[in-house]
Parts: structure tokens; sequence; C-alpha cells
């Protein structure tokens, strides 16, 4: 459980801002889902490294990742 403070502050808990990428500075947005609110970076993170990549990526992955994914898959075939 989290406590908000009187000007409407709340930590988002560490593995979260690990798990999604929220590191400092980026921007968030808040969705109201009905049953409570979704927080969402607005920006988009590799999904391997959490390392944010630029918007209109093909895939959700930086480019080192992509390299290393390429250099996997060039060694098994
Ligand atoms: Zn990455």
């Amino acid at each position: 459980m989290r406590r908000i403070d009187k000007l409407g502050r709340i930590v988002i808990p560490f593995e979260l801002r690990r798990r999604y990428g929220l590191t400092e500075g980026v921007k968030v947005e808040f969705l109201d889902a009905g049953e409570g609110i979704t927080v969402r970076s607005s920006e988009p993170f590799c999904k391997v490294c959490r390392s944010r990549i630029c918007d209109g990526a093909t895939f959700p992955l930086c480019e080192a990742c992509i390299a290393k994914a390429a250099k996997r898959y060039n060694e098994r075939n």
C-alpha cells in the first residue's frame, strides 16, 4: 500500500519502475480504467534492457538488443 501525500503525489514501487522503464524524466500518462487508474509510460522502451527507444520504432527493442538477437539467430542458422 502507498499513501498519497497532500499534494497528490505517490511513489511508484521500485520494482514496477524498473520493469516498465520509468526512470527519472520519463513522461507518464494516466488512463481512467473505470475501476481505477492505469499509469503508463508515454515513451517507448526496450522490452529487454529497459532503455528508451525512439518513437515509431518497428520493434519494441533497442538497436543493441536487435543486433544481439540477430547475431544469435545467425549463429543458429
Ligand atoms: Zn535493449
